[in-house]
């Protein structure tokens, strides 16, 4: 018991530790001033909101608690420019360990927006509970309860905090919270309520192409940056969430433009296996009819760690933080390793995969095209479209400028990476704060 007490420890300080060390190194090489680097000092963000969220469940009513963190935001003049990240419905150990987690994720949200140039500073929202039992009233109601405690704390608005979904959310809790804020902003009298929050239905005020965006930014990134190595590359994928299942659906399409053979998927509770691929049709219909690959008879059950070590070309992870670390680096087998969950390789287990030959696509880098296409969401609610959105088919332009976005940053990321001899992460973040540095300056002037 001891010995679990000192292992969490020693895990929760080094989300933070690994994040301060990755903003140092960078910092460092490319010499960034010193009030950048107190700015940037990790553990003290600008807003943290902890809230108690009441909600009515089948066994009666109960409290969650919950939290926001606001990181930082250079953008304050002009135009909203508000903090934007997502929402996650996750059971963390306690209310510290998950407050540790979010100051991490709402920094790389920071980053992730001043890599790609979006003008927003990072946030990032969390119910502490376990998604998978609840009931579709339930995730309504404390949904309701997470809406009502932020408008309470007014934390929430075009202009202050724009959430979107993230994991253990989707479009459904989306409509809901939206659908709760819209019923309220009839007393409150906010303006542009619709732009509140972000990944919502396209019937409810979203944008087509929004639920597989961070999955299809993620394909365009890891075609950028690698050589086809063969005529059928080979794919895993770690998580079978909204950007796990996305990454296989578009990797299963023959019409993407990146396509190869997914041999090996897993979930929290373990994987399937088969060398000659998965068949993405099938497994699809029975995850999202059980949630689960049990009882799915034509694939070998796997562990979710076996899933790691088959050797392929790119292995997705796209699960949750820390999942690649010290004690499995050493088992993956893969060229490129894609992290599409936040802060998903610890440090260590980074130096291992480097030391090992294997290519890592930073977080901030590869997972930016869930908020990039939010941010077309928010402009459209804010009333702010390209006058010739109309003229086109609204997805395709949504594809056309995601596509766009992602190409021209990596080409930033690529001449970083060779300006400074480094690797993608440390290339990301310096880009990523020479962008704060130049905004924060020019606010400052
Ligand atoms: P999700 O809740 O839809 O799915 C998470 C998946 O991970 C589930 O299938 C779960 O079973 C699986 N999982 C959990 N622990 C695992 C383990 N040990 N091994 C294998 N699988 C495991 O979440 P999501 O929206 O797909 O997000 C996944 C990651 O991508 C998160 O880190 C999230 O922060 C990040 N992300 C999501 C978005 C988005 O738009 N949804 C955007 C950017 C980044």
């Amino acid at each position: 018991m001891a010995r679990q007490r000192s292992l969490t420890k020693e895990r929760k300080m080094s989300i933070l530790s690994d994040a301060q060390k990755r903003t140092d190194v960078a910092a460092k090489l490319y010499g960034a001033p010193a009030w950048l680097r107190s700015e940037l000092k990790m553990g003290n963000p600008r807003r943290v909101e902890k809230l108690k969220i009441k909600a009515m469940t089948k066994s009666g009513e109960k409290v969650f608690q919950g939290a926001v963190v606001n990181d930082m935001n250079p953008y304050t003049i002009g135009i909203p420019h508000p903090y934007k990240g997502g929402i996650r419905y996750k059971c963390y150990a306690s209310p510290k360990s998950m407050l540790d987690v979010l100051m991490v994720l709402a920094r790389d949200m920071t980053y992730k927006c001043a890599l790609f140039g979006l003008p927003f500073g990072g946030g990032k929202t969390c119910v502490n509970v376990d998604p998978l039992p609840l009931t579709s009233a339930e995730r309504k109601y404390i949904t309701q309860g997470l809406a009502l405690e932020m408008l309470g704390a007014n934390i929430l608005g075009y202009d202050i905090y724009v959430p979107g979904p993230d994991m253990g959310t989707d479009e459904e809790i989306m409509k809901y919270f939206y659908l709760f804020c819209a019923k309220v902003n009839r007393i409150i009298h906010r303006p542009n309520i619709a732009a509140i929050c972000t990944g919502k239905p396209v019937e409810f005020d979203g944008i087509p192409g929004r639920s597989d965006a961070t999955s299809r930014g993620g394909l365009i990134i890891y075609s950028t940056m690698t050589e086809r190595a063969t005529e059928t590359p080979t794919f895993t994928i770690q998580g079978a969430g909204n950007v796990g299942m996305n990454v296989f659906k578009l990797l299963s399409s023959p019409d993407f433009e990146v396509n190869g053979k997914v041999i090996a998927i897993s979930d929290v509770s373990g994987g399937l296996y088969d060398p000659n691929g998965l068949n993405f049709g099938e497994i699809n219909e029975h995850y999202t009819i059980n949630r689960t690959f049990e009882g799915y008879n034509n694939a070998r059950h796997v562990t979710k760690d076996e899933v790691l070590r088959y050797k392929t070309d790119a292995l997705f992870s796209a699960a949750a933080e820390g999942l690649i670390n010290k004690d499995n680096a050493a088992d993956i087998e893969t060229s490129t390793l894609v992290e599409l969950g936040n802060a998903a390789v610890t440090d260590e287990a980074e130096q291992i995969l480097e030391a090992r030959g294997i290519k890592i696509i930073p977080d901030i880098f590869a997972n930016a095209g869930g908020v990039i296409v939010s941010s077309f969401e928010f402009r459209i609610n804010l009333g702010d479209v390209p006058h010739y959105v109309d003229r086109k088919d609204l997805k395709t332009w949504v594809h056309d400028e995601l596509r766009e976005i992602m190409k021209s940053t990596a080409e930033n990321v690529r001449e970083a990476q060779l300006k400074y001899k480094t690797n993608l992460r440390t290339a990301a973040y310096i880009i990523a704060q020479q962008q704060l540095e130049f905004v924060m300056k020019k606010r400052n002037a």
